[in-house]
């Protein structure tokens, strides 16, 4: 510990993200760059503890060494800081943008103060250490001869890519899509997570020797893009299915079938690429532009909706939460160091509030039928407010009275989460589905029920986020080096401390 009474000294400051007014007018990251003191003076906070929370048992799910990079920034020891990180993240500047930062719920400090910014440490670090040229392609010095299909590109798939790449073995990545990333890159909105930085780390990987194929459709018959699973299997000494919970939850009441409502992933992918392709000229993509816009559901695809939508031009927005509001603190039954289930204000429900006056979200709203005009398109949603009870220890709705009312909208987004993987190449693999009907392999083995044949990432614990995804693939890497080779000298995230994760 650099500095044992920093924490007595310095208050929390989080890295402040650019001004809502001037963001809204690009799709620029919405973060600014900390001055170094700054970050000592947050890294100085960290107490050192006996046990630290943050980076194990429901703080970190890959482990990430936090007190001692800590430590390292606060002494200016920023290269050692990096190889810390590297150890156990091999992607700290998605997660350093995009994690919820579950560690900091589970920082001691916040029994009684503000966490330490974990998260803003852990960003600075990796982009201090690409604007210094110290992140460099790695190649393995020797090669196995074994070779590893990875089928999707999302975080858990390169997770696995970088980690098999490592131990030698020749991997293949098999994406559906026309750009490498997964979610990295048409899921989370370039605000957020500028899609150079992802093209960035693909870069360093591919100079590492891993092989990235794009418009490849594993098992789509219906795809023009299509390539038979058998044939991977023939070709292949393993293969692991990271394809995602691509599958969206939908919301079939009366007037569902009217043009203006779409799923989430339709609206932002579409954008992304759109963005991507030609700064939005070719106009491919769906326009929020002087709609009155709802979104459907919270969480990061609600959230991303809003601010993506706003970056339109969008005349008005409400979002509807079926749930209550969550408390400003912690409940009674939601104790440190689990994470906390309080209310939040993320980056796009401060834009609506600077540019319209007022916070978007709607809560314990039931959407009970799309309203259309005469030309068949959404013209708004009949709602009633709804109240929850536990009854029998079990959260249960019910609809109040004369609660209707209408809302306006011209756009509808339905952003209600996923109910697990498209099970086109699983199907013809003979893989077996868990209830929840995500593929079924058992955490630290990642082994399906197929012989050879292993799954990580969302397709196999159901929709969840960035960091868990590098922890599935870093253990899938793991399992199938051992399936190869008999044993493994990679690292279990989760699994070194004897936690299951
Ligand atoms: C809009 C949105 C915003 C999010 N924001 C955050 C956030 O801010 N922070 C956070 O931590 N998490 C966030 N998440 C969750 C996070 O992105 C996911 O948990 C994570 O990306 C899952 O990684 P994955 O590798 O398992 O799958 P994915 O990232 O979904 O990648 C799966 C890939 O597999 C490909 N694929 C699927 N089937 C096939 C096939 N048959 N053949 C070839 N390729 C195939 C898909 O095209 C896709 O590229 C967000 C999710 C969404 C939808
Ligand atoms: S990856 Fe997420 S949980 Fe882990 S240290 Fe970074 S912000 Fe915290």
């Amino acid at each position: 510990m650099g500095k044992p009474t920093g924490f007595k000294e310095f208050p929390r400051k989080a890295v402040p993200y650019r001004e809502p007014m001037q963001r809204l007018g690009d799709y620029g990251e919405i973060f600014t760059l900390p001055p170094e003191e700054h970050l000592k003076t947050q890294g100085a906070r960290c107490m050192d503890c006996g046990v630290p929370f943050c980076q194990s048992d429901s703080g970190c799910p890959i482990d990430n060494l936090i007190p001692e990079w800590n430590d390292l920034v606060y002494r200016g020891r920023w290269r050692e800081a990096l190889d810390r990180l590297h150890k156990t993240n091999n992607f700290p500047e998605f997660t350093g943008r995009a994690c919820p930062a579950p560690c900091e719920g589970a920082c001691v400090l916040g029994i009684t103060d503000p966490a330490v910014t974990i998260k803003n440490i852990e960003n600075a670090i990796i982009d201090r250490g690409f604007a210094e040229g110290w992140v460099k392609p790695e190649p393995p010095p020797v090669r196995t001869g074994k070779k590893v299909a990875v089928i999707g590109s999302g975080p858990s798939g390169l997770a696995a890519a970088a980690q098999l790449n490592k131990a030698g073995h020749l991997v293949t990545v098999y994406e559906r899509a026309d750009r490498i990333g997964g979610l990295l890159m048409y899921g989370i909105p370039n605000m957020k997570l500028d899609k150079g930085v992802v093209e960035r780390r693909v870069q360093l990987l591919r100079d590492e020797g891993i092989n990235f194929l794009t418009k490849q459709d594993v098992g789509n018959k219906d795809s023009a893009n299509y390539v038979d699973p058998q044939k991977l299997m023939k070709e292949y000494d393993a293969v692991l299915l990271s394809t995602g919970a691509t599958k969206p939850n939908d919301l079939p009441i009366s007037g569902r079938g009217l043009h203006g409502i779409h799923f989430a992933m339709e609206f932002l992918t579409a954008n992304t690429k759109s963005l991507l392709d030609s700064k939005l000229a070719d106009e491919q993509y769906i326009s929020a532009k002087d709609k009155n816009v709802i979104v459907i559901g919270g969480g990061d695809t609600g959230t991303d909706c809003i601010g993506t939508s706003m970056r339109h031009g969008c005349k008005s927005m409400v979002n509807f939460e079926l749930l209550p509001q969550p408390p400003k603190d912690r409940a009674p039954d939601n104790p440190w160091p689990q994470w906390p289930r309080i209310f939040r204000t993320d980056y796009g429900h401060q834009e609506v509030a600077a540019k319209f006056g007022a916070d978007p979200r709607a809560y314990c709203v039931m959407s009970k039928e799309f309203v259309g005009d005469e030309n068949g398109r959404v013209a708004g949603i009949r709602t009633v407010q709804v109240e929850w009870h536990k009854v029998e220890g079990q959260w249960k709705l019910k609809e109040l009275p004369n609660s209707d009312k209408f809302y306006p909208a011209d756009l509808v987004l339905l952003a209600m989460g996923f109910k697990g993987p498209e099970q086109y190449a699983a199907e013809i693999l003979g893989i077996e589905y868990d209830p929840r009907s995500n593929y079924k392999a058992a955490h630290g083995k990642f082994a399906t029920t197929v012989p050879k044949v292993f799954a990580a990432g969302d397709c196999r614990r159901g929709q969840s986020l960035v960091v868990w995804a590098i922890n599935e693939g870093r253990g899938a890497a793991r399992a199938i080096d051992e399936f190869l080779m008999g044993n493994s000298q990679l690292p279990a995230p989760g699994l070194s401390l004897g936690i299951a994760k």
